[in-house]
């Protein structure tokens, strides 16, 4: 038996995205620019899950775009704006515990003569939409910041930021990876103040190698992907028909859920905190208040790769930090205070709402006993 605790990495697909990609594979294979029936059946059920994906968000189906997944959408993002108004104004503000698609995007314009400016928390861990608001000018392009940190589960004050930006500088563009928070917290554009969001499907259930980017009418992106004009010239390439339709399974059948499951969670994430108390070594890196789905810990002075593999042989699977780090350590657990020995111990522990209290126990019971036999 395996116990699956890295659903930030990845979620297993549902049922549901499983058929639907199947259905396609097999049934509904048609080019969705061909302008015969086999053509048209395919785009009817690419309409269907953007409309899906759309709803889920608030947003006008004209306004959604597949992409391969949210590190091209944030690219698009970053870069495309860039792209759009970057010869006027050249700067870029990002919050300093991005993922790697928007920090190392906003790294390589930065060589390409952009300002990026990185606003961090501050001593208490948190994020106050002042610092970004003192951040911009009106020299900024673009403001670029996650809903939910993917190491720690830290949610960040997006709203209250965006709406604050907006009031000093009504042209900066604001952009929000919420892969962390799509179909976990309520993500909705207009409430959010968002011009552009990037999600992912692999994250909800769906499959990898597909995602969304929302872009407000009005909002100019120049493509970073050019060709044949596919999503309306905003990405181009023949759309992923079989991971389009299971990205809408995954997301139509998630919808209904989120507060529901989003309570589950916080139940499994206090059931978890509390069992924890009786482990030696064991300190909690996620706030509080953070997202249930994501649990930071350190089990002091043992390194993260290795307790990692000694989970692993128990066949409990967490992840050290960040995956798509992969054991290269982030500077992002630092920004949040987490320095030394302790970021260099930290699991990250993700579940889901089907995560079961067996799961999490038999995560705490390796955890006892890798403490005891991991040394180093
Ligand atoms: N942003 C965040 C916050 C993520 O956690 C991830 C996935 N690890 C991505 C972006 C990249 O998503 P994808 O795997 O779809 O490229």
């Amino acid at each position: 038996m395996s116990v699956y605790l890295d659903n930030a990495a990845t979620t297993k697909p549902c049922e549901e995205a499983v058929d639907a990609a199947v259905k396609m594979m097999r049934e509904n294979y048609g080019n969705p620019s061909s302008l015969h029936r086999a053509g048209l059946d395919a785009q009817l059920v690419m309409d269907k899950s953007r409309k899906v994906i759309a709803d889920s968000i608030g947003a006008d189906s004209s306004c959604l775009y597949f992409t391969s997944g949210a590190t091209e959408s944030n690219n698009l993002a970053l870069r495309g704006i860039a792209g759009a108004y970057g010869k006027r104004k050249k700067k870029i503000v990002i919050s300093a515990v991005e993922h790697a698609s928007v920090d190392e995007t906003a790294s390589a314009l930065e060589t390409q003569g952009f300002e990026v400016v990185r606003v961090s928390p501050r001593d208490d861990g948190r994020m106050y939409a002042a610092d970004f608001v003192n951040a911009c000018d009106e020299n900024t392009c673009l403001l670029s910041m996650m809903l939910v940190n993917n190491e720690t589960g830290y949610i960040l004050p997006v709203k209250d930021t965006f709406a604050a930006v907006k009031r000093r500088f009504p042209d900066i563009v604001t952009h929000c990876d919420c892969v962390q928070g799509y179909m976990k917290l309520p993500v909705k554009v207009t409430a959010m103040n968002a011009d552009i969001i990037s999600i992912s499907a692999h994250k909800i259930h769906g499959i990898k190698g597909v995602g969304a980017i929302y872009i407000k009418k009005g909002v100019r992106v120049t493509p970073v992907i050019t060709g044949g004009k596919q999503e309306k010239g905003i990405r181009s390439g023949t759309e992923s028909t079989p991971l389009i339709a299971a990205f809408g399974a995954a997301a139509e059948k998630l919808l209904p859920t989120i507060s529901e499951r989003y309570k589950t969670a916080e139940g499994l994430k206090s059931y978890l905190l509390d069992k924890l108390k009786d482990v030696e070594g064991v300190s909690v890196n996620s706030p509080e208040d953070g997202s249930p789905y994501v649990i930071n810990i350190s089990a002091e002075g043992r390194r993260s790769e290795i307790m990692l593999h000694f989970l692993e042989s128990k066949g409990v699977y967490v992840s050290s930090g960040s995956a798509c780090s992969k054991g290269q350590q982030s500077g992002v657990l630092g920004e949040f205070g987490i320095t030394g020995k302790r970021a260099d111990s930290a699991l990250r522990v993700s579940i889901t709402a089907e995560t079961t209290q067996q799961e999490l126990d038999a995560f705490v019971e390796a955890l006892k006993e890798g403490y005891e036999k991991v040394r180093g």
